[in-house]
């Protein structure tokens, strides 16, 4: 945050999807450092143990029940994943929506309800097909990610960007690529042409790093 010149003092708030460490390692120490309350499931948070102490300030929220957080509206959704209660979240501002769609399984009803009609949408592109079937994770893992509990594939993403766009809308982030079973060139790739070859207008695409922070969007 420091480094795109944002203020810490702004943040009101974290928002848990899941246990997994890749999402939850931070939360606890993040939270006592700066005061700020850990929103999660009670799924969520019977799972993280391990990264908290008692000195932070939980607040157990329910996928379906919307929030407020100051202006924000936040509305968590239920996704299929291999945890304990995990969910999404849409956040609302004024007439602006930002959807959050990583680590949902697969394409449920209820995900493209929820993402449908947002201004910016943050979304998983996990693997290449290809390369997660050739690469050197056991078999077991391999089924695990496939799954209806595990991550949406490039073209899994590709194809719900292409069926909710609309006029070029919304902007788009792929975030959560494998280091392992893709790279961000193909990832971006998958989407571009399935947009090409039906000659719709996609709009704005950034990939997600896993080491270098995304640059500020405005929307
Ligand atoms: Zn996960
Ligand atoms: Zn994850």
């Amino acid at each position: 945050m420091m480094s795109r010149g944002l203020d810490e003092g702004k943040i009101k708030g974290i928002l848990v999807t899941h246990e997994h460490n890749d999402h939850a390692s931070g939360v606890g120490v993040t939270s006592r450092n700066l005061s700020l309350p850990i929103y999660a499931t009670s799924g969520s948070l019977s799972k993280m143990e391990r990264v908290l102490n008692g000195n932070e300030q939980l607040i157990t929220i329910e996928g379906g029940v919307p929030f407020k957080i100051g202006p924000m509206e936040i509305q968590p959704y239920s996704v299929s994943h291999d945890s304990l209660e995990p969910v999404q979240y849409c956040v609302m501002s004024g007439k602006k929506k930002i959807a959050i769609a990583t680590d949902i399984g697969f394409v449920s009803t209820l995900v493209t309800e929820r993402i449908k009609g947002s201004d910016l949408l943050v979304i998983e592109s996990n693997y290449n097909k290809d390369m997660l079937q050739n690469g050197s994770y056991p078999w077991a893992i391999k089924q695990r990610i496939i799954g209806r509990e595990g991550h949406l594939s490039n073209r899994n993403a590709a194809e719900i960007i292409f069926n909710i766009t609309r006029n070029g809308s919304p902007k788009i982030v792929l975030a959560h690529l494998s280091e392992e079973n893709n790279r961000p060139e193909i990832a971006e790739k998958t989407v571009r042409e399935l947009f090409e070859k039906y000659d719709k207008k996609l709009g704005f695409l950034v990939i997600a790093s896993q080491q270098e922070p995304t640059p500020i969007l405005e929307i």
